[in-house]
């Protein structure tokens, strides 16, 4: 039987150049990508985030051996309007934006010998367990490709752009070097706690999510809200002017026209979010007061910290099934060391640097004129 992890012999150019994982990595920045690291899927064959449901490249390809994982930043902008609707329609954009480069790398792979392809990035496999579940996972694509740890939403938190990031995976039959996760918790954590204060639909769970609450604001006119209407439609068709004339028929033809609505409807967790540069250059003044906080969402976050604390002890009765052994691996298993505080002192003094540069580059343009 031939070796079919082979890379293939009919090579049709590969332009002289050596195709590793530093030539893939420049190769997707100029494309566009805002971010890019590798995994190896040996690891995501060994690591699925939930063994019960494997969500692994091997039961895609088997003959997968990396994912190239590239990440597409959300401009800040959509996070300073007055409604989500911006934010909705750009999230549109950039899935599409991602897609095109993720294609063209796998293109480019392909012509230099290596079979590779790319899944889509916001995909529910339907025989996998219910609600959003995919068959790759992306955001623990994104630390196992060194490119964030999970947040106390379990949201992935890239130290550049925080959770105002979408990604996907590459699947390459190319043998490539992969990256070191990041080990230090890059969330805040349960001091913190601004994206539990922010949710409209409570949400947040201590380093998880009630993914059926969020799909309640996130995917407004999702696949429940479909399927809603027709249950209502079919046990009373008596209402059928009235239905297909409602705001909620709308929103499903606006979902099926421009995929709006469908999901990634509420931005709240990642408008809030402080970690990454784009938080503290664009959006610390627009965001700092949280309108959903109420004393109800301040006592959980307390609840939340004293239940953190008690895990830290060790003790079984306390421990927290989203930081367990096996979780823990892309929480961060050193704990938060400071990561954003340092990113932010280290932001103002560039911003200082800049402002002092600009202001000589003025004066002396001044003396000469
Ligand atoms: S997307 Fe919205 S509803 Fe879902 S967890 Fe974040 S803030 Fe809550
Ligand atoms: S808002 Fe705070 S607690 Fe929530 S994910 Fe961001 S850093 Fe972590």
């Amino acid at each position: 039987m031939p070796d079919s992890s082979a890379s293939r012999p009919f090579v049709a150019h590969n332009g002289g150049d050596a195709v590793d994982a530093a030539w893939v990595k420049a190769r997707a920045k100029a494309l566009g990508a805002d971010l890019v690291g590798i995994a190896s899927a040996k690891t995501l064959n060994a690591f699925p985030p939930d063994p019960r449901w494997p969500q692994t490249p091997e039961r895609i390809s088997p003959h997968c051996k990396s994912v190239i994982v590239i990440v597409q930043r959300i401009p800040s902008g959509a996070f300073r309007c007055k409604t989500n609707t911006p934010v909705q329609y750009l999230d549109m954009l950039i899935l599409r934006k991602m897609d095109k480069v993720a294609f063209r790398l796998a293109e480019e792979l392909e012509r230099r010998g290596h079979p590779s392809l790319v899944t889509a990035a916001q995909e529910t496999e339907w025989t996998y367990k219910r609600a959003s579940y995919g068959r790759l996972s992306t955001r623990h694509l994104g630390v196992e490709a060194g490119l964030g740890t999970l947040g106390l939403e379990v949201n992935i938190l890239t130290p550049e752009f925080g959770p105002r990031v979408y990604l996907t995976g590459i699947l390459t039959e190319l043998e490539l070097e992969a990256d070191s996760p990041i080990t230090e918790q890059v969330c805040i954590g349960e001091s913190c706690s601004r994206c539990l204060h922010s949710c409209p639909a409570d949400a947040v769970l201590q380093w998880g999510i009630d993914k059926r609450k969020c799909a309640t604001e996130a995917q407004e006119f999702g696949f429940a809200s479909m399927l809603g209407i027709f249950d209502r439609l079919f046990a009373n068709p008596a209402t059928a002017r009235e239905t297909f004339r409602s705001r909620d028929f709308f929103g499903f033809w606006q979902g099926l026209l421009r995929v709006v609505g469908s999901f990634g409807d509420c931005p709240r967790c990642l408008a809030v979010c402080p970690v990454g540069n784009d938080y503290h250059a664009h959006l610390a003044d627009i965001q700092k007061v949280i309108p959903e906080k109420t004393p109800e969402k301040v006592a959980l976050a307390k609840q939340y910290k004293a239940k953190r604390v008690a895990h830290e002890t060790g003790a079984p009765e306390a421990q927290l099934p989203g930081l367990s052994e096996w979780n823990e691996r892309w929480v961060g298993p050193e704990g938060y060391k400071g990561m954003v505080a340092k990113q932010m002192q280290q932001f103002k003094r560039e911003q200082v640097k800049k402002a002092l540069e600009e202001e000589k580059a003025l004066a002396e343009q001044k003396e000469k004129a």
